[in-house]
This record gives C-alpha cells, sequence and structure tokens, in this order.
C-alpha cells in the first residue's frame, strides 16, 4: 500500500472512517484482508484510543504566542475533538473557521520523529487536508508537511482526506496517492439513517432527509433544526440583497463582526446550495429544495453561476481572519450585481 494516500470525496461520504478503518487494518495482529475487530490494537482504533494512530483534525488557531507552547495548545484541542467524537460518532460538520495551523504540523513532525509506543506501524490521518491553506504562516506549515511527505518515515503512513484534490496545494497533491469516493446511494443512506437515527424519523421526514442529502450520510445525519436555520438565512440574505442598497445595507449591520462563526459558514454553505439549486431548476431538473422566493422566476444559468462563485469565494475568504460583516457586505453587492441587473436599481 502507497505510505501516502489522499482519499477525496464530497463531505459526509465517509473519507475518515475509510481511512480509520485503514488505520486499523494497518495495525490489526491478524494480517488480513480486512482487520478482524477483535484483536487488542483493532479494539483501541475502534475506542479512537490506540497511541500510534494519530487523526489530525482542523482546530481553531491556538492562542498561546510560544511555538512549544502552541503545538502542546494544538495537541490539547484536536484530543478535545477526538474525544468528543468518540463520544458522539455522528458528528457535525466541522466548524468554518477551523484550519491546520502551522503548530498543527510541528505536532505531527514531532510525533512522526518518535518511534511508534506499540512497536508496530505509525498512522497519521490528516483530515480536511485543503485546509492546510497558502495564508499567513500556513504557507510555511505546508512547506513542512510536504518533507514529511516527500519522505515518509519506515512503517508510517500518511492518509489524507479532501473535499476535492485540486484545492490541496500542488506540491502535496503531487506527493499523494488519489484514491476517488463517490456518493452514496439514497437507498444505502436511506438505510443507515433507519438504523442508526436516534429518535428515528417519520417516513416522511426520512425520506426528505434523503433527498435533500444528495449521497452523503454526513449531510443527512446534520441536517437538523440548525441546518434549515442555515437555509432560512441564506434564503433571507438574497432577498435582502436583491431588494436594493439600504436593505443590504441593514443586513450587513445586522451580521455580527465576531459571534458565531459556524452558524456563518453553515449560512454559506447553505446559500451555495440554494444556488446550486437555482441552477437545477433554471436547467429543467427539479431543485432538492424549494426556491426562495427572490430566485423563483427565469434567469440565465450564467449568471447563477456567477452567484455561486461569489458565494465559493466568501467561504473560502471565512476560513481565513475575515470579518463577516466585512464579508457579508462584499457577498450581498456581488449577488445583487449577479441576479438583480435587470431591476434597474444601482
Ligand atoms: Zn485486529
Amino acid at each position: 500500500m502507497p505510505q501516502v494516500l489522499l482519499f477525496e470525496g464530497a463531505e459526509g461520504v465517509g473519507r475518515q472512517r475509510l481511512a480509520l478503518w485503514m488505520g486499523q487494518l494497518l495495525l490489526c495482529e491478524q494480517k488480513d484482508a480486512e482487520p478482524c475487530s477483535k484483536c487488542r490494537p483493532c479494539r483501541l482504533v475502534m475506542e479512537l484510543g490506540h497511541a500510534d494512530l494519530h487523526w489530525i483534525v482542523p482546530i481553531l488557531r491556538p492562542k498561546v504566542t510560544d511555538a512549544d507552547k502552541q503545538v502542546d495548545e494544538a495537541a490539547d484541542l484536536i484530543g478535545e475533538i477526538v474525544a468528543e467524537r468518540r463520544k458522539t460518532p455522528l458528528y457535525g460538520a466541522l466548524d468554518g473557521m477551523a484550519s491546520h495551523p502551522l503548530a498543527t504540523v510541528r505536532l505531527i513532525q514531532r510525533r512522526a520523529a518518535l518511534k511508534s509506543v506499540e512497536g508496530g506501524p505509525t498512522v497519521f490521518i490528516i483530515g480536511h487536508a485543503e485546509r492546510l491553506v497558502p495564508q499567513e504562516s500556513s504557507q510555511e506549515a505546508a512547506n513542512a508537511l510536504l518533507k514529511l511527505l516527500e519522505e515518509p518515515p519506515a512503517n508510517t503512513w500518511f492518509i489524507l482526506t479532501a473535499t476535492d484534490a485540486g484545492r490541496l496545494l500542488p506540491t502535496i497533491r503531487s506527493r499523494v496517492v488519489p484514491v476517488r469516493l463517490g456518493r452514496l446511494t439514497d437507498a444505502e443512506v436511506r438505510d443507515f439513517l433507519a438504523a442508526e437515527l436516534k429518535p428515528g424519523l417519520s417516513a416522511a421526514a426520512l425520506e426528505e432527509r434523503v433527498r435533500t442529502a444528495e449521497g452523503s450520510i454526513g449531510s443527512a445525519v446534520s441536517a437538523s433544526d440548525a441546518g434549515a436555520k442555515a437555509h432560512a438565512a441564506a434564503a433571507d440574505l438574497v432577498d435582502v440583497a436583491l431588494q436594493g442598497s439600504v436593505p443590504r445595507a441593514e443586513r450587513v449591520l445586522k451580521q455580527s463582526p465576531w459571534a458565531a462563526r459556524g452558524d456563518f459558514s453553515a449560512m454559506l454553505e447553505a446559500l451555495e446550495q440554494t444556488l446550486g439549486d437555482a441552477v437545477r431548476a433554471a436547467s429543467g431538473m427539479t431543485p432538492r429544495r424549494a426556491l426562495p422566493a427572490a430566485l423563483k422566476g427565469p434567469r440565465p444559468v450564467s449568471r447563477l453561476l456567477e452567484a455561486q462563485r461569489h458565494v465559493t469565494a466568501a467561504r473560502e475568504a471565512a476560513q481565513g481572519n475575515v470579518n463577516p460583516q466585512l464579508l457579508v457586505g462584499v457577498l450581498a453587492e456581488d449577488l445583487a450585481a449577479a441576479l438583480n441587473r435587470v431591476s434597474g436599481e444601482r
């Protein structure tokens, strides 16, 4: 097996789940085609407690300034998230502001330099590797990781996951062996939800959930009141953006400049999906969800795609240190320019 792998696929199709399975396979005492799930290493991996399996997840930037203490803080933050996932294996979407800061890469370097605790292989799973973004000090982080991926230490595996290899730094992309994971079938999503979701859903709610999940168990699991709230907020933003400059300005002032980053990025994601639905409708397909009133009516696909590109850019900016209020201001103007040229307003 290649020592450096990339599992790429849509959000929520099981990239990290498969990476954990692969780690378990590498660490299992029975060298078989599948992990036995009975030996001690297997059990430790399944409890997310194996000392030689390092699940590296994006975190919010460490607060301390001392470089060594930052690495310790990164280790603690990652440990907390993994502990949370141990308790709640069906975890929700990642915080839009979380990333792999330089401290995390130093942590990986530090751990990769040590001998494995159990004397066997060492496995690193680096989730959301696209969050190694080239900005501020992260360029340095990406380069440091690159060195490690070029020449992995003996008996050490790196499994990266990302939505799309195209979003990785080219230097990292060229070092990984990509494995593409497809979306699941509606039947697979339905079976999973029926078996795992507690409390269960009514038949109608289950079908609705399966339809909007688009083959992603992750989005089916995290679809909830919060998802509905994010879509309502996205519809509201489109509506206000198309009403004119005064409502736009009011909306910007309403946007809190500091609070609820997670809500903010969920709204942007919902907005991207909403525009995707509008593209579907404009192309004669059935949208996954009902369109907000402001997006009903004929509009060229090219304009909808342009609006969607603005939202994608805003989502990427939101992962950096950008003020959400500023971002909403720019985005509302861009949406108005892309979608509203017919109305005659400035
Ligand atoms: Zn085993």
